[in-house]
C-alpha cells in the first residue's frame, strides 16, 4: 500500500538527470501516484516520465508563462479529472554578487523561482478547492533563510524568501477549502547544480557548516516532499521544513 495511491501529482522542473524534482516524481510514483513531470524540454519532459512508467506523463512547460502553466493543467485535467498534488520545484540560481546583478538577472531569477510558483499554483487552485482537497509543496533554499551561499546571489535569496511569504499565503487562503500549502527548505544538497563546480577547498568550507558533516542527496528532500503531499501531514500548512543536515542549528 502506497502512501499515495490513487494520487495525482504534478512536478515541475523534474526532468533534470540527477536533480530534486525528478527524485521526487520517481518516490511518488513508486508511493502509488500517478505523475505529471513538467519541464522546459518536452522530449526531456517525456523521457523523464517514461523512466517511471507507462502512466506517467511528461509535458513541456514554461513556469515562468502564465498560460502555458494553466495549458498544461488543462490538459492533465482533461486526462485525469482530478490533481492532488503540486510541487512547484523549477528553479534556476546564478552566483552573482550584489553589484553584479543586471536588471535581466534579477528578472530571470525572480521569473522562475517566484512568478512560476504563482503561476503554477493559480492554475491547480480551482481544481483543488472543488474537490476540497490539496497539497502543494513549493521548494524554496537555506539560501532564503540565511542569505545566500556559494551558489545563490542576493537574487536567489531574495526570489526564494518570496517562496516562503506566497507559501504562507497562500496556505492561509487555502485552509478553508482543505488546501494545504508548505515550503521545503533544501540545504546544500549534490545535483547537477553543484555537480563538478566545486573546488575541495570550497567543499571543506561548505562541509565545515554543516553538523552532519555531508551533502544532502536529492532523495533527503524527495522523502520530506512525500511527508508533505502524502495525508500524514493532513494538519501541516503554511510549514517550512529544514531539510540541510542541521546547517542552521
Ligand atoms: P536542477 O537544475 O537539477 O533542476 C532544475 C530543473 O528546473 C531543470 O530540469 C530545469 O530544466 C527546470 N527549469 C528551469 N527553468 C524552468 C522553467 N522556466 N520552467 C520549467 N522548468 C524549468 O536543480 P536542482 O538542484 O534539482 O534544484 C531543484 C530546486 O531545488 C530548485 O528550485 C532549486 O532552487 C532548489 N534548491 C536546490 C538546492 C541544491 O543544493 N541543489 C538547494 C536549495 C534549493
Amino acid at each position: 500500500m502506497g502512501l499515495l495511491n490513487d494520487k495525482f501529482a504534478i512536478v515541475t522542473g523534474a526532468a533534470s538527470k540527477n536533480g530534486l524534482g525528478k527524485s521526487t516524481a520517481k518516490l511518488f510514483a513508486e508511493q502509488g501516484a500517478t505523475v505529471a513531470i513538467l519541464d522546459l524540454d518536452q522530449a526531456a519532459a517525456e523521457a523523464a516520465a517514461a523512466e517511471l512508467g507507462a502512466q506517467h506523463v511528461g509535458l513541456a512547460c514554461n513556469v515562468t508563462d502564465k498560460e502555458g502553466c494553466f495549458s498544461a493543467v488543462q490538459k492533465l485535467m482533461e486526462t485525469w479529472g482530478q490533481i492532488d498534488i503540486l510541487v512547484n520545484n523549477a528553479g534556476i540560481t546564478q552566483p552573482l554578487k550584489m553589484m553584479e546583478i543586471e536588471p535581466k538577472n534579477y528578472d530571470a531569477v525572480l521569473d522562475v523561482n517566484l512568478r512560476g510558483t504563482l503561476y503554477m499554483t493559480q492554475a491547480v487552485i480551482p481544481h483543488m478547492r472543488e474537490r476540497k482537497s490539496g497539497s502543494i509543496v513549493n521548494i524554496s533554499s537555506v539560501s532564503a533563510q540565511r542569505g545566500g551561499g556559494i551558489f545563490g546571489g542576493p537574487h536567489y535569496s531574495a526570489a526564494k524568501a518570496g517562496v516562503l511569504g506566497l507559501t504562507k499565503a497562500s496556505a492561509r487562503e487555502l485552509a478553508p477549502d482543505n488546501v494545504r500549502v508548505n515550503a521545503v527548505c533544501p540545504g546544500f544538497i549534490a545535483t547537477d547544480i553543484t555537480a563538478g563546480k566545486l573546488t575541495p577547498e570550497m567543499m571543506e568550507t561548505i562541509l565545515a557548516g554543516i553538523p552532519m558533516a555531508r551533502a544532502g542527496e536529492a532523495r533527503d528532500v524527495a522523502g520530506c516532499c512525500l511527508f508533505l503531499a502524502s495525508d500524514l501531514s493532513a494538519y501541516v500548512t503554511g510549514s517550512e521544513v529544514d531539510v540541510n543536515g542541521g546547517s542552521l542549528i
